[in-house]
C-alpha cells in the first residue's frame, strides 16, 4: 500500500535519512523500530509530506506521493498520529472531534458515534479541554481524530510514550483491534514489546538507513540484531 524506497531527507542543509526503503501491505502493522535519533519521526514527516523528499520515491496505492502537501496526503487517506498528539489545548473533546468529523468522506464508516464506542472514555470528556486531559485520553483522543478521517494507512509515531503500563496495555489493545478490523498501520515504537507483540513486520532505521526488515516473530528471536541496532 505505502512502498518507500530508498529515501532521502532531512532538515535543510543536514541529510538524516540516506537510503531508507519500507512497505507496508494491506491490513497488515509494519513497525519502524530504531535506537534514539535514529530517524524514525524524520521518515514519517517525509511520508507525510512535512519534509521534502531530496532523492528517492514514496508511493501510497502506485501514485507517487512526492512533492505532494501535507492536506492533499491526509486527504489521499493517510493519518497521522504525531507524537506530540498535536491536540487543540483550548478546543474541547468535542471540538477536537468535529474538526476531523468535517474532513471524512460521504462513506464514512468510523463516524463520532464508533469513535465512542471505540473510546467511551471520549464520550464520558466530551466537554473537557484538550489541556484537561491526562496523556491516555490525550493519546485516545490524537487517535479517534486520525479514525474519524477514515484513513486508508494509520501513522503512529510513539503512541505509548509516557504512559503509565495499564494505559500502555489499553492502547495495545486498541491497536489490536483496529488490525482485527483490517486497518493497515505503521507505527514507530521505543517499546520493543509493545512494538513486535502488535506487528506482523519489522524494519530497523539505524543511522538513516534500514538496516533490517523481517518478520516481528523473526526479530524477537535474533538477539544479535537486537543487540546491534536497538539495544535492547
Ligand atoms: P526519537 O525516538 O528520539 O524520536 P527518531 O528515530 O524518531 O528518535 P528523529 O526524531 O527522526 O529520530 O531524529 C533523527 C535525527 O534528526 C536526530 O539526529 C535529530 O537530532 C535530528 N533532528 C530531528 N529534528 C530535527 C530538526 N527539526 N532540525 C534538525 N535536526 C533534527
Amino acid at each position: 500500500m505505502l512502498e518507500v524506497s530508498e529515501l532521502e531527507t532531512g532538515y535543510g542543509e543536514t541529510r538524516v535519512i540516506h537510503g531508507l526503503s519500507l512497505n507496508a501491505v494491506p491490513g497488515r502493522m509494519l513497525a519502524i523500530l530504531g535506537r534514539n535519533g535514529a530517524g524514525k519521526t524524520t521518515t514519517l514527516k517525509a511520508i507525510m509530506g512535512l519534509l521534502p523528499a531530496a532523492g528517492g520515491d514514496i508511493r501510497f496505492q502506485g501514485k507517487s506521493l512526492v512533492g505532494t502537501a501535507p492536506y492533499d496526503i491526509a486527504k489521499h487517506g493517510i493519518a497521522y498520529v504525531p507524537e506530540t498528539r498535536d491536540i487543540f489545548p483550548s478546543l474541547t473533546v468535542r471540538e477536537n472531534l468535529m474538526l476531523a468529523a468535517r474532513m471524512a468522506p460521504r462513506d464514512a464508516t468510523w463516524t463520532l458515534e464508533r469513535v465512542f464506542e471505540f473510546f467511551p472514555r471520549l464520550g464520558e470528556r466530551l466537554n473537557n479541554g484538550g489541556n484537561q486531559l491526562s496523556g491516555g485520553e490525550q493519546q485516545m483522543l490524537a487517535i479517534g481524530r486520525a479514525l474519524l478521517m477514515n484513513p486508508k494507512l494509520l501513522i503512529l509515531d510513539e503512541p505509548t510514550e509516557g504512559l503509565a503500563p495499564i494505559i500502555v496495555r489499553q492502547i495495545h489493545d486498541k491497536l489490536a483491534a483496529l488490525k482485527e478490523d483490517g486497518m493497515t498501520m505503521i507505527l514507530v515504537e521505543q517499546n520493543f514489546g509493545f512494538a513486535t507483540s502488535l506487528a506482523d513486520e519489522v524494519v530497523i532505521v539505524g543511522r538513516g538507513r534500514s538496516v533490517w526488515e523481517g518478520l516481528s516473530a523473526d526479530i524477537r528471536a535474533d538477539t544479535d540484531t537486537q543487540h546491534k541496532w536497538l539495544g535492547v
